[in-house]
């Protein structure tokens, strides 16, 4: 009986004291430095109940509080995220994205225009450029990435994120991968648990695989000259899933490992371990 009457008196005395501490969101998320940056990839934990939202963007929240986002290329100095509580008014969080240097090569006197490709591969180009846009709105439960990512093949780094030539003083598309040149018929791994979204033979990044780790979170495998998956398939971390090769739009053999978040290319090398890319040339 004691223990009743206790405990019918405790909301007058709780409910005054829980009103004067500062609102849960008021304590700003603690995010990994590292990803504020351009080409940045944050993943982290949040406690039950809180629900994420950047640039007004809700986020999925995995079963353990999982959850992933990342920055493009271009992204400018800052970022919005907002944080709510369970059953709370969502406070805005200012998030400073590091600005980056890219390595950018101006080439002058080059011959002219590259030659226009007929128009039967130019509807190809646009079919699989539609295709890709497609698979990369997956948005699936799992969070994969939480556990990290590792390199899918060990080699010297022959072009990295980022980077850019200008020709005659026409931009080009920035390279929005990590090229590592391996000779063909490496051996390639998983840079982490998935499922297979793609494998398959395409005109820019020839036989291609392409994995989902969850949340938006996919890895790319471009230029292979073996596929040893097939797309529904689940990988584990570190599992083969093809050979390197030369096929595509290249000018010799490497592997380019794209890593994206939605449609936003990531630099793979901010989450890869330090040490298995040589060099960085
Ligand atoms: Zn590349």
């Amino acid at each position: 009986m004691i223990r009743r009457r206790t405990a019918l008196a405790l909301p007058a005395l709780v409910l005054p004291a829980l009103a004067a501490l500062p609102r849960p969101a008021a304590a700003a998320l603690d995010l990994p430095r590292a990803g504020l940056a351009q080409g940045g990839f944050v993943a982290g934990r949040v406690p039950p109940g809180i629900a994420l939202a950047l640039e007004g963007r809700a986020l999925r929240i995995g079963p353990r509080g999982e959850y992933a986002f990342g920055f493009g290329r271009d992204h400018g100095p800052q970022a919005m995220l907002s944080v709510t509580p369970p059953g709370g008014r969502p406070s805005r969080q200012r998030l400073a994205i590091a600005r980056r240097q890219w390595n950018i090569q101006r080439l002058e006197g080059l011959p002219g225009a590259m030659v226009t490709p007929p128009p039967e591969t130019m509807e190809r180009i646009v079919r699989e450029r539609e295709k890709l846009a497609a698979l990369r709105r997956t948005d699936s439960a799992t969070p994969h990435f939480a556990a990290g990512f590792r390199w899918p093949a060990t080699g010297r780094i022959s072009g990295v994120y980022g980077s850019q030539r200008i020709l005659n003083g026409e931009p080009r598309a920035p390279h929005l991968g990590l090229d590592i040149a391996v000779p063909t018929g490496t051996m390639l791994h998983a840079a982490a648990a998935g499922e297979v979204l793609l494998a398959e033979d395409l005109y820019f990044t020839g036989l291609t695989t392409i994995l989902d780790h969850g949340h938006g979170v996919q890895t790319l495998y471009a230029h292979m000259s073996q596929l040893d998956l097939a797309p529904g398939q689940r990988v584990a971390a570190g599992e083969p899933i093809g050979r390197s090769g030369a096929t595509g739009r290249v000018t010799g053999p490497h592997l380019h490992f794209g890593l994206s978040w939605f449609a936003t290319w990531l630099d793979p090398q901010r989450v890869l371990p330090p040490g298995a890319g040589k060099g960085a040339g």
